[in-house]
């Protein structure tokens, strides 16, 4: 059975302009707005679930990003958790404001066995979420790189992305770890995740990686 549905508030020149368009486009006023109802509910009916990659300058950059995250995440809709080693002092930060920290001691166990020690710390952070989103800053893909290499960070964060863990995750990590290797490698771990970051004194950059023909070099 159908409902109807009163849309209050159009201004007049909205109004006219949907009209306009309704009548190139040879549609109704209400098959344009179902048609936007429809996207909105596909929209917002999915679960967020992403994995993304922050990198960081250094010290100072990451301090500054911290301070932004943990300003607009406060929110009783956000779960907010994070895990890695005990002397990071991304770790120390977000602790000291009540994150919730899901590092299991000794972490040292994270070296050896990564993907058996983070189905632990998924557990222990999953015991927590409830219903609301789970915001995690991860510091351990950056120091899987920096005692292992780069090439162990990508087969951890491919294991993870399989994962499909409900909400967004960060992987963060110092720059230089990635920068310095081998432009293969760096690649590989770029693209494994949804979105990329660095984060340079008091600015967060997004990088677009996408594989490109030769040709685009003639282009515009
Ligand atoms: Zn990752």
């Amino acid at each position: 059975m159908t409902k109807d549905l009163l849309v209050r508030g159009l201004d007049e020149e909205i109004h006219s302009k949907l009209g306009t368009v309704a009548d190139s486009l040879g549609v109704s006023l209400n098959s344009i707005v179902k048609d936007a109802v429809d996207k909105w509910l596909e929209q917002n009916s999915q679960k967020i679930q992403k994995h993304e990659l922050i990198l960081y300058q250094d010290e100072k950059s990451l301090s500054n990003l911290l301070k932004s995250i943990e300003h607009v995440t406060k929110d009783e809709n956000i779960f907010r958790a994070c895990c890695g080693p005990k002397n990071h002092s991304g770790i120390q930060f977000l602790e000291k404001h009540g994150w919730f920290n899901g590092t299991i001691e000794p972490f040292n166990e994270f070296l050896s066995k990564p993907n058996q020690y983070t189905a632990k710390v998924l557990q222990s952070i999953g015991s927590k979420v409830g219903k609301k989103q789970l915001f995690a800053m991860a510091f351990m893909t950056g120091h899987l790189a920096e005692n292992k290499s780069v090439n162990h960070a990508t087969k951890f964060c491919k294991w993870y992305g399989e994962k499909n863990v409900p909400g967004i995750t960060h992987c963060v990590a110092k720059a230089e770890t990635f920068f310095s290797g081998g432009v293969k490698d760096m690649l590989e771990f770029f693209s494994i995740h949804d979105q990329v970051f660095i984060a340079h004194d008091d600015k967060l950059h997004k990088l677009h990686l996408s594989h490109e023909n030769v040709h685009k070099l003639f282009m515009n």
